[in-house]
């Protein structure tokens, strides 16, 4: 009996018979693998219904807003796309619901994975428009591209982004504008999507035009320690970096530049409730600069 039972789960580690011991990021790296290599039956396009809301529905393009109708058909929006897309007209005519040909299955797995594809690139100009704008801003309220995996971002709503206009060439990123850093998407579904099809330029353009979402700048970082007390040449950086920080911010207040940092509270997406206690740390920091840190050190329990 005992014997069935360890051979029921190959992952159950804990089980004294186990000779198989799997790392966890193994487990995850073959979960993925299986996602990505999976039949799926389940998000191919019924040609007789509408494409774009059963693409949107489909697993793995959460990250996509539904493109209006008017913009897909005005042509004028579609410049230059005709040479990018394989079976071009098919597959806009695909998109458009007015797709009417008698093709054979793999013709028209080809001109599905050209509509997706044309979708994408259409996509990446949509989303730079007033419209396109709104919807994923909507998105990104939500928290539909996720939140940033940074500790010190407090779950920050991300925003996708390319790293090259062009098709072919990067995976779609993450970014976060509290830490101004980008990420790789969890999930394999949504790694392995164009970063053409969002742009490179969308997540700056949504900060321009709706500026009252910048967040406020981040001072809080993580300081290394070792049994509470900080480890001294990073000590030391961070506070060169933060004397380099004072010096700027009363640089900018000089000539009335707000320079955006966290004590100019708006009150937009998160606030950090230990606003105070992170100005109180940072005031000695100014003075010790040369005096190579030896006041500095602390003991924070549970470190
Ligand atoms: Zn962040």
């Amino acid at each position: 009996m005992g014997s069935l039972r360890g051979s029921s789960s190959i992952f159950n580690v804990d089980s004294p018979q186990q000779d198989i011991n799997v790392p966890p990021h193994v487990v995850q790296s073959l979960h993925y693998l299986s996602l990505a290599f999976r039949p799926r039956e389940d998000d191919k396009i019924d040609f007789r219904r509408s494409f774009t809301p059963q693409f949107i529905s489909s697993r793995g393009n959460e990250y996509f807003c539904e493109i209006d109708e008017e913009y897909l058909t005005d042509r004028f929006n579609l410049t230059g796309l005709n040479t990018e897309v394989q079976y071009y007209q098919y597959a806009l005519d695909l998109i458009t619901d007015v797709f009417d040909l008698d093709a054979d299955d793999e013709l028209r797995e080809q001109i599905e994975k050209s509509a997706r594809h044309l979708y994408g690139l259409v996509h990446a100009r949509y989303i730079v428009t007033t419209r396109g704008l709104a919807k994923m801003l909507d998105k990104y309220k939500k928290g539909d591209f996720g939140k940033c995996p940074r500790v010190l971002c407090d779950q920050h709503p991300l925003l996708p982004m390319g790293q090259s206009d062009l098709a072919n060439q990067k995976t779609v990123k993450l970014y976060c504008a509290k830490c101004e850093d980008i990420y790789n998407p969890k999930s394999s579904r949504h790694a392995s999507i164009d970063g053409a099809y969002f742009g490179t330029s969308f997540h700056n353009i949504l900060f321009q035009v709706y500026p009252a979402l910048v967040p406020e700048k981040s001072i809080r970082r993580y300081e290394p320690r070792i049994y509470g007390f900080k480890v001294h040449a990073c000590a030391a950086l961070a506070r060169w970096q933060d004397a380099q920080r004072e010096e700027m911010k009363a640089r900018l207040h000089a000539v009335n530049m707000d320079p955006g940092f966290i004590e100019d509270s708006e009150d937009e997406n998160d606030e950090f409730d230990d606003d105070d206690e992170v100005d109180d740390k940072l005031e000695p920091a100014k003075g010790t600069l040369a005096a190579g840190g030896t006041n500095s050190a602390r003991m924070d329990v549970g470190i």
